[in-house]
């Protein structure tokens, strides 16, 4: 799945946390070096929280228990399976080389989260790659900047610090960012809660980045392309476990080898697929 993201107001990605409140800061937006060039550009870790956030709100919409997925806040430590922690049995177990075991307990203990991001020292079914601002060939295209001064307040008295002036830099609305995200061996539902955090995003539901709360941070979807491939009957996914739905793509896609292919309207059309096996799946 690969798709542009459109800033429509500024945008700021941090590495860490909103400045420091009394500290004096002038922020960069994160840059990486692409074709000899410094470029701004929002890293797939941050779009990958922005998702199993998102993500979080729906699963708990739907009665699912999970955890946070940070910290000390995650399936790993807050599970307990034969006297042990989730994580240190999955531990003792790949040290004995028996992974089969390993994949087979975590998936049967692990939040839905755990199991479509990834916790820590396992691997996730989804990828988030990089945004990059590049065109439609890979050449990198200028990105417009700008700067703006905070004021950095005390919370509690609502005072404003003295030299409490700093700087932010930020990506102005309109600049445009290539990424994809791969996903291997999810079930529909799963796909089907991507599919609506994507949707939730590109509405405006759900914004990116800092000072969401000052307007930052609302983008569009542009170019969504989907491809997928499997074992499929046709442009039938079977469910993948037995909670899962089977999607039916055909009116939406096209077939190209063992590739199944939709662009734009079409991709849309099938992540709307995707989104209605997410809404009706029960989970026991
Ligand atoms: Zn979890």
């Amino acid at each position: 799945m690969q798709w542009y993201i459109v800033t429509k107001s500024p945008l700021r990605v941090g590495v860490g946390k909103e400045p420091p409140l009394g500290s004096l800061v002038e922020l960069a937006v994160v840059r990486i070096k692409l074709q000899g060039k410094s470029v701004p550009y929002i890293p797939g870790s941050s779009l990958k929280g922005v998702f199993r956030s998102i993500a979080m709100q729906l699963a708990k919409q739907k009665g699912l228990k999970v955890c946070q997925g940070v910290g000390k806040e995650t399936c790993m430590q807050l599970i307990t399976v034969e006297g042990s922690s989730l994580g240190e049995y999955l531990e003792s177990l790949l040290k004995k080389g028996n992974s089969y075991e390993a994949i087979k307990v975590f998936s049967e203990n692990a939040c839905l989260l755990c199991k479509i991001f990834g916790a820590p020292g396992l691997s996730s079914h989804v990828t988030f790659t990089d945004a990059y601002p590049v065109d439609n060939n890979g050449n990198v295209v200028e990105v417009p900047l700008g700067v703006r001064t905070g004021i950095a307040i005390d919370r509690r008295t609502g005072a404003v610090y003295e030299r409490a002036l700093y700087q932010v830099e930020y990506i102005e609305p309109g600049a445009r960012f290539r990424t994809m995200v791969l996903a291997t061996n999810l079930p529909n539902y799963a796909i089907g809660v991507l599919a609506k955090a994507l949707m939730l995003i590109n509405e405006g539901y759900m914004r990116i980045g800092c000072f969401k709360t000052r307007g930052f941070g609302e983008v569009g979807i542009e170019d969504l392309e989907l491809k997928i491939k499997g074992k499929n009957e046709g442009a039938k996914l079977l469910g993948l476990d037995n909670v899962d739905i089977e999607v039916d793509l055909t009116d939406c896609t096209e077939i190209s080898g063992t590739w199944l292919i939709a662009r734009g309207v079409n991709a849309w059309k099938c992540l709307n697929k995707f989104e209605k096996v997410w809404d009706s799946v029960k989970f026991t």
